[in-house]
This record gives structure tokens, sequence and C-alpha cells, in this order.
């Protein structure tokens, strides 16, 4: 129901004869992490093939067709796009064909120089075949001098800047790193004694891996016939002698993008949001009769909300998983019914009831409008809005797709302004030391959390804001 997208899942498996058949079952667990397309790239003997496909992951890597792969080293990824377009050429991973050999990449994140980068690389003549800001960093590493690809990587790497989550694959070498300040999550798993990587826990769950840990903010992980070795390496951030590097984990993972069952930056996910929504409770608690969740993710907190106030928790709505991408973007004059394709409530439940509905971000407003007017038109007698997160008054730059700061409704309007464009009866949101409570930290040093408070810690360059 949310207008956010996160924007990419990867996931890799390193010597295992099922790598191909693998891969896909891993994306399908990170399907919530983009819906566009998904690829895979894999190695046999060395050498290095792609299969991509627009859609879901069950449709664009058919299991039929992976089952005929051969190799034991694989990489996958499942997208939304968020710097460039949507089309099958931005399809990842991307595969290309260097003087110094293949090399493929997924990427999670966005690069907030890549605008730059792409400029001064298209001035020296590269060619570019996608308009993502992935691509940047195959053209750095097929420029670097160095003769290992590990070193050639680590000559590009200082290049770049902003949001990366990387794994990449060369020959029979397999790297897996996160950007210094670690804004996109990124684990290592084992499975029958072979690594395994993935953006969230639950797509280990799923093959049955076990977590080993996290891969560190400004971690390299190399997997390659000689095992697996962990390096630090350069990068743009400059850190003083003695200073501890800032982080920078995305804190939305927590409230709305990442997977409830998953453990993201050593949190579960679903307990986060059961106290975001207990801290929802002590903030702005409401005179109702029942608390009702925005369905899928709204429900751990409208769970801890209704914890805290004591007021009994209901699923009054009940969710289409039919719509499909056809139906998302409907003809105009039908367009707002969308919200009544995907929720139904029961209106027999809600006669006369004071409801509390819980969501877990406000970020245009209109699909929580069209929440509040289904609800009072299936008889809803009072709506109080609550919102699991504080406003949302400044767009992500790291990897998110939000709409601009002159769309946001929190960037724009103040809280009785808000209400009355809902129409709810009340609207509360947390605030910032609420949510850092929930989440388990205490400044801002320690997560990103830009979208609430417009304090970016990687500059945005001006031609990107
Ligand atoms: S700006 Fe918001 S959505 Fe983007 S990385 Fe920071 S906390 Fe996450």
């Amino acid at each position: 129901m949310s207008e956010l997208r996160e924007n990419c899942g990867l996931f890799a498996v390193y010597d295992d004869p099922e790598a191909a058949s693998l891969v896909p079952l891993g994306l399908f667990a990170l399907q919530h992490r983009g819906e566009e397309s998904a690829g895979i790239v894999w190695s046999h003997e060395g050498v290095l093939s792609a299969h991509r496909g627009l859609g879901l992951v069950t449709e664009a890597l058919p299991p039929a067709r992976m089952s005929q792969v051969v190799a034991k080293i694989a990489v996958g990824h499942t997208r939304y796009a968020t710097a460039g377009g949507s089309g099958l050429h931005n399809a990842q991973p991307f595969l290309a064909s260097t003087a110094k050999g293949q090399v493929a990449v997924a990427h999670n994140g966005t690069l907030t120089n890549a605008r730059k980068l792409r400029r001064e690389l298209e001035s020296g003549g590269a060619i570019f075949s996608s308009n993502s800001d992935t691509e940047v960093i195959l053209h750095l590493v097929a420029r670097a001098q160095a003769v290992s690809f590990v070193d050639r990587l680590k000559e590009a790497l200082p290049q770049i800047e902003g949001a990366f989550s990387l794994v990449l694959l060369s020959g029979t070498t397999l790297v897996a790193l996160r950007d210094p300040m670690g804004f996109r999550p990124l684990v290592l798993g084992e499975r029958n004694g072979k690594y395994v990587v993935a953006s969230e826990t639950c797509a280990l769950d799923l093959i049955e891996a076990r977590v080993v840990r996290e891969i560190e903010p400004g971690e390299m992980v190399i997997i390659d016939e000689r095992g697996l070795r962990s390096e630090r390496y350069a990068s743009k951030l400059k850190v003083l002698p003695g200073e501890t590097p800032r982080v920078a984990p995305c804190v939305f993972e927590h409230i709305y993008f990442a997977r409830p069952d998953s453990n993201v930056f050593g949190r579960d996910v679903y307990l986060v949001r059961k106290a975001l929504g207990r801290e929802l409770g002590r903030l702005h608690p409401a005179e109702a009769d029942i608390v009702i969740p925005v369905p899928d993710s709204g429900v751990p907190a409208a769970i801890g909300f209704s914890e805290q106030t004591k007021i009994p928790f209901d699923m009054i709505f009940t969710r289409s998983h039919y719509v499909g991408r056809s139906f998302i973007q409907p003809a105009q004059n039908i367009r707002n019914l969308s919200v009544r394709l995907k929720l139904a409530a029961a209106s027999n439940v809600l006669k006369g009831k004071r409801v509390v509905v819980v969501d877990d971000s406000l970020v245009r407003g209109t699909t929580s409008k069209k929440i509040v007017a289904l609800l009072r038109h299936a008889g809803a007698q009072q709506v109080h809005l609550r919102i699991s997160a504080p406003p949302t008054i400044s767009p992500c730059y790291y990897g998110i797709d939000m709409p601009t700061k002159a769309e946001l409704i929190a960037a724009n309007q103040d809280i009785a302004a808000i209400r009355d464009f809902i129409g709810a009866d009340s609207v509360g949101y947390l605030d910032l030391p609420a949510m850092r409570r929930a989440v388990g930290y205490d400044n801002a040093s320690q997560f990103c959390e830009a979208c609430f408070s417009g304090q970016y810690p990687v500059p945005v360059a001006d031609s990107q804001l």
C-alpha cells in the first residue's frame, strides 16, 4: 500500500551445484525489494553467462529454465527502478567483457556522484548501455590498471559515493561489500558448508541457510577457491586518525522496507515495528474502540499500539493478493478506485466504531486519504490515523524511490492541514527520539534518518537535489 519503493534485492551462492536454482529462490524471498525485473549471472568453469527478465522473479527467472543451468556460482538481483528507468536494459546483474576479463555487478543503493562520474567517463569515450548508476561501477573497474579483479575493484571503489551494497563476480571470484556508511543491508550466510550472500536474512531462511554475520560497513568479503577473506577498502569517506567512522544504516529498512521476519542491522524487524507501535501509543493515544493496521506492513506496529493503549486490535481490512501490475495504473476515470482494488473493509464490524488506523508512512497523503474515505464509507464514526514513523520531510538519495520534496505532504503542511487533507479526525506521528528508542539507538550519527531530519550523511550534489 505504500507510496515508497525499495530498489533492490541481492542474492548469491558460491560453490553449490544447485546455485542457479537456489538464486531464484533467494530472490523470491526478496521480492518485496523489487518487482520490476530480476536477473541472474552464473559462472561455469570461470565463464559468466546471464539471464534477465521483466516482472516478478517467477516470471523473469522461470524454474524450468534455471534448472537447466549448470553452474556452481551465481549472483541474482531483483529491482525497482530508482536511478534509471525500468526497461530490460536496466535489469541487473550487469555483465560486461573488459580487456581483463568478464565482470558482473549487482547493486542495491544509489550512487550520489553517478552523474558526475558518467559525464567524465563519457567524455573519455565510454559508451553506456543503460541509464543505471550501477553501470558506472563496471566502467571504473574496466578502466582500472591493476592486474587482479579484486585490486581493480579496490582502484574503482574510492571514486564512488553514496549507498552501495554490491555483489560482483569475475571468473570464480565472488565479492560482496557494503559502502563505508552501510546504508543498505547485506548478510553472509552458510548452507552445507558453502557461502551465501543476501540482502536480508529472510532469503537465507528460505533456502535453510544459517546466518554467519552481517557484512560490515566498509568491508569487502572475497570468496574464491582459497576460501573466504575479509578486507577493508579505501573510500572517499575521510576519517581522521583516532576518529570512529560514522555509519548510516537506513532506519526506514526497519520502519517499512525489510521483511518483518528478517534481522536487519542486528535487530529483529518484527520486534522493532511492534516497539514503534508502542511508542506511537505512548505519544498519541486515542479514545477509540478498535485499532486496525493498513496491511501488510502496518500490522506489527498496530499490534504494538494496541498493546500499549489496551484498545483491541482487529483485522478489518481484507487485502487482495491478486492485483497484478496491470491494475496498478488503471484508467484515470477509475484511478480513485485503486485502493479498493487492494483493500476491502468489513463494514458490519466498523459501523459506528471509533477507529485507530496504523500505517508505517505518509508520503503524498493520497493513499491515506482514500483509506480514510473507505473506512468512513464502511461506517466508521471516527478515524484516527497514526503513523509509526516521524514525518517524511526530505527525499531519499540513497536507494529509495521517493517523491520530490514538493510532493511530500509533511514537508509542506502542518499537522492540522494534513489532517484536513486526509479527512481524518486526528493524525499522529512518531518523533525522532521515540523512533530511536524503538529501533534501539541514541543519536543521529548511528543511523541515516535523513528523510525525517533533512540531515544527509553523504552530501548530495546540487544537480540531484
Ligand atoms: S534518507 Fe530515509 S530512506 Fe533514505 S537511506 Fe536515509 S533513512 Fe533510509
